[in-house]
């Protein structure tokens, strides 16, 4: 068995693995540096009229050049954030093979290469159930096991080859009272262990930090408590700020307004996730008086919502500080909008430290406050498991070797400390990787 790890070893960003076995090759993930996207995106159109070629060279797509030429028989995407499967459009066709993941994650994609302009590639995708087996090849089959995250379906991905398995978990929380959908597969993770996992690859985001990463239910509560104080006012427009692809906490935006206010949902990123989950029933949005996503409905909506601000919610797209998106405009006043010292800003996100998202975050902040708008931060907790979820896994998966991903040197050292602490050894049982590693088992 050979292994690649091709990207999301040296930075937060553009996932991509694989593994070969036999000749055949499966590539576990699709993803782009989102930082360096929203950097190239700030100028406009850029990121279409980009070669592939230079997008790699920019490091915003990852470099697949050593699969060229291989038999590759499947690309499977664990779940549909950006980081995981926004590379598709640009990277799949080459290889000509299924693109398998979940219903969700597979509609989402359908729409990524919609708009990326290579619709045939459509045809390649297959949607697979959590709990389901795929068989692939000769040497392979595939199998999806249910998990939580920040992402509807997410899942944790076994590969199952003639010589072992390998377990791509990328990401994952181990939530035991999730809002949407049902808490991780714990039954078939155990058996997944009895039976043999070689390698694990672990996402390590959190990993350096310790305790439990807290449940989408505590963040549920917070939504409403903090949804509650800000009605208590009665005066001005409540904006909320969350993660397009965070159907659970917008569920619990939502569900927290109780008909109070009529509510408007702006924004094309917010629509992208919005559309499918609701088509799969997975968020009702009889509610939503107001959906608009291009440039023209967001101001005519706007225009609306500023003559009766106090009658109004909107949910929208901006909370790192996009200058594209609507939030950013409304504050830059882009819009026939004002904001005034009754309105309130409600950010249920944390900011990506990134250098990008936080210079563009603390703009928004100083564009809000200038205008006198009462802003409420943070309230959110993280989709991303912490030291003691991580720990929990490797026992139940038992793991012979353990590959730390999603992270720079930092954070996936931070995953092969705790590894060492359950006894196994740097350099032999855990490997710290980097982009363009090749690792023969
Ligand atoms: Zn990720
Ligand atoms: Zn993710």
């Amino acid at each position: 068995m050979r292994f690649f790890a091709i990207g999301g070893y040296n930075e937060v960003g553009k996932n991509m693995s694989a593994v070969e076995v036999n000749g055949e090759v499966v590539i576990c993930d699709m993803g782009v540096q989102v930082d360096k996207l929203i950097e190239i995106e700030g100028g406009g159109d850029e990121y279409r009229k980009t070669s592939t070629h230079k997008l790699v060279q920019l490091g915003v797509l990852p470099d697949d050049k050593v699969l060229h030429g291989k038999k590759v028989v499947a690309i499977v995407i664990g779940h549909a954030h950006l980081d995981h499967c926004d590379a598709v459009p640009r990277l799949a066709e080459r290889y000509r093979c299924p693109i398998i993941g979940t219903p969700y994650t597979c509609e989402v994609i359908k729409r990524v290469v919609r708009d990326e302009d290579v619709p045939h590639i459509r045809k390649h995708v297959q949607p697979l159930n959590a709990g389901e087996v795929a068989v692939l090849s000769r040497n392979f089959e595939v199998e999806l096991v249910n998990m939580t995250h920040s992402i509807p379906q997410s899942a944790l991905v076994a590969l199952h080859t003639s010589e072992g398995t390998v377990v791509y978990l990328n990401d994952y929380k181990l939530d035991n009272t999730p809002t949407l959908g049902e808490k991780p597969d714990y039954k078939r993770i155990k058996e997944l262990g009895k039976n043999g996992v070689k390698i694990l690859v672990i996402e390590s985001v959190r990993a350096g930090e310790p305790g439990h990463t807290p449940s989408e239910m505590v963040a549920k509560v917070m939504v409403k408590d903090t949804l509650r104080k800000a009605y208590e006012q009665r005066r001005g427009l409540v904006v909320a700020s969350t993660f397009a692809s965070h159907i659970a906490r917008l569920k619990a935006i939502i569900e927290s307004n109780k008909g109070e206010r009529k509510i408007a949902m702006l924004g094309r990123s917010l629509m992208e996730y919005v559309e499918p989950a609701r088509e799969m029933r997975l968020l009702e949005t009889d509610e939503i008086v107001i959906m608009a996503k291009k440039r023209r409905g967001v101001a005519a909506a706007l225009e609306k919502i500023s003559r009766s601000k106090d009658d109004w919610l909107v949910i929208t797209t901006g909370h790192q500080g996009e200058p594209k998106a609507v939030l950013s405009r409304m504050a830059r006043q882009e819009h026939a909008f004002k904001f005034g010292k009754d309105d309130q800003v409600i950010f249920s996100s944390d900011v990506v430290p990134v250098p990008i998202n936080m210079a563009n975050r603390s703009e928004l902040q100083r564009l809000l406050k200038n205008q006198g708008v009462r802003i409420f931060d943070g309230v959110h907790v993280s989709g991303h498991a912490k030291r003691e979820d991580d720990r929990d896994m490797i026992r139940m998966l038992q793991p012979e070797m353990i590959f730390p991903s999603h992270g720079d040197k930092e954070k996936l050292l931070a995953l092969a400390s705790l590894a060492e602490e359950e006894g196994y050894k740097i350099g032999h049982t855990v490997r710290v990787l980097h982009n363009g590693a090749i690792v023969d088992r």
